[in-house]
C-alpha cells in the first residue's frame, strides 16, 4: 500500500448544464475535473496552479466531501472516502480541515474566538468546557495569539490576525491535512510572508500535510514540496516545485511562470507569446485542451489529446513536444473511438 496520505485517481467532476444556457438547446456539460490524478506524502505540500475555472478550487471542494465526485477515488490513508459513514466520516472531517481566502467572511462575526475555534473540539471530542477553553488557548499561541484572544470576536482583529484564527480551528484537533484555498491571496504582501511562513513552521512542528491552491505562482512555488500545474480540467504537468518553477516543460507552465513575477533576481525569462483566452468549459477544443494558444502547436496537438506521462522520476507532462521523434502518445478524439 502506498505511504501517500492523500490520493487522487482519476478523480471527474462534470456538472450538467440546462439546455437554455446552450447555444442550439442541446444538453451539455461541464468538465471541471477531468481524469486527475496525484498524492499527496506526510508532512507534504502539493500544490495546485491554474488561471481561474481550472478546476482547482472543485478538487477542494471533492477533498473536503463538499460534493461528490462523477468518477474516481479518494483515498485517505488508503480508505475511499466516498465510502465513509458515520465515526468514520466524522474522522474524515476531523482529519481534513480547510481554510479558506476570505478571513473577513469564513469566521461567524456573532461568535466569540473560543467558539470559533473550541466548535470543532465540540464536536469531533468529549472535551469538557474547561478542557476545550484550554486546548483553544493552546493553538491560539501555536499560531502566535494570545490566549486573551479568545474572548474576543473577530472584527477586533486584522485580517492577517483572522488568518491566523482560522488556521488555528483547523488545526484544533490534530488535522492531518488541511486544504488551504487562495488562503494568503487576500492578504498584504508583509502579512502574506508572515502567514506563509506560519504555515512552515506548524508544518515543521506538526507533520501536517497541506494541499495549497492558488494563482499566486510565486506562493505556490515557495510553499509547495511539488505542484501540478491545471488547465481547463486537467493536469498539464505535475513535478517537484524547485524543477518546475525553474525549468517548466510544458508550454503552458512555461508561459505561467514567465509572465509572473521573477522567483528569485536576475531572473530575465522572457514572456513566451500565448494567444487568446481560455476556451469556454463547455466546447472543450479537441485534442490538446491548450492547442489553440499554444505558440508550438502542430498538425497533430488539435487530433490527438497528449496523456500525462513520466519525463524524469519525478516529472510527469502531458505534451506532444515530450514526445516528438517518438510514437505520439496520447487519446484519440472521442469521435473517433
Ligand atoms: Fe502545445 Fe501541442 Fe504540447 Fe499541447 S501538445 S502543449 S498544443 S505542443
Amino acid at each position: 500500500m502506498s505511504d501517500a496520505l492523500l490520493q487522487i485517481e482519476g478523480l471527474q467532476k462534470y456538472y450538467p448544464v440546462r439546455k437554455e444556457r446552450l447555444f442550439g438547446g442541446s444538453r451539455g456539460q461541464v468538465r471541471a475535473v477531468d481524469d486527475v490524478s496525484f498524492e499527496i506524502g506526510r508532512g507534504e505540500t502539493f500544490g495546485l496552479v491554474g488561471e481561474s475555472g481550472c478546476g482547482k478550487t472543485t478538487i477542494a471542494k471533492l477533498v473536503l466531501r463538499i460534493e461528490p465526485p462523477t468518477a474516481g477515488r479518494i483515498l485517505f490513508e488508503g480508505l475511499d472516502v466516498a465510502t465513509l459513514r458515520g465515526k468514520a466520516l466524522l474522522a474524515y472531517r476531523r482529519n481534513v480541515q480547510a481554510v479558506f481566502q476570505d478571513p473577513y467572511g469564513s469566521l461567524s462575526p456573532r461568535l466569540r474566538v473560543r467558539d470559533i475555534v473550541g466548535e470543532v473540539l465540540e464536536i469531533h471530542t468529549s472535551m469538557t468546557r474547561q478542557q476545550v477553553t484550554t486546548r483553544v488557548h493552546e493553538v491560539l499561541e501555536l499560531v502566535g495569539m494570545r490566549p486573551e484572544h479568545a474572548r474576543l470576536f473577530p472584527h477586533e482583529f486584522s485580517g492577517g490576525q483572522r488568518q491566523r484564527i482560522a488556521i488555528a480551528r483547523a488545526l484544533a484537533a490534530d488535522a492531518r491535512l488541511l486544504v488551504l484555498d487562495e488562503a494568503v491571496s487576500a492578504l498584504d504582501v508583509s502579512i502574506r510572508a508572515q502567514v506563509i511562513t506560519l504555515l512552515e513552521e506548524l508544518q515543521r512542528e506538526l507533520g501536517v500535510s497541506y494541499l495549497y491552491i492558488g494563482h499566486d505562482l510565486a506562493t505556490v512555488a515557495h510553499l509547495s514540496h511539488r505542484v501540478g500545474v491545471m488547465y481547463l480540467g486537467r493536469l498539464c504537468e505535475v513535478g517537484e516545485s524547485i524543477e518546475v518553477s525553474t525549468a517548466p516543460q510544458h508550454p503552458y507552465t512555461q508561459a505561467l511562470f514567465a509572465s509572473a513575477l521573477p522567483t528569485k533576481p536576475g531572473d530575465q525569462r522572457e514572456p513566451l507569446a500565448v494567444v487568446g483566452e481560455v476556451p469556454s468549459a463547455l466546447q472543450l477544443p479537441t485534442g490538446c485542451r491548450f492547442h489553440p494558444r499554444c505558440p508550438h502547436a502542430m498538425d497533430r496537438c488539435s487530433a490527438v489529446e497528449p496523456v500525462l506521462q513520466p519525463t524524469s522520476t519525478s516529472r510527469r507532462v502531458s505534451c506532444h513536444l515530450m514526445t516528438a521523434g517518438s510514437e505520439v502518445v496520447g487519446r484519440e478524439p472521442a469521435a473517433a473511438r
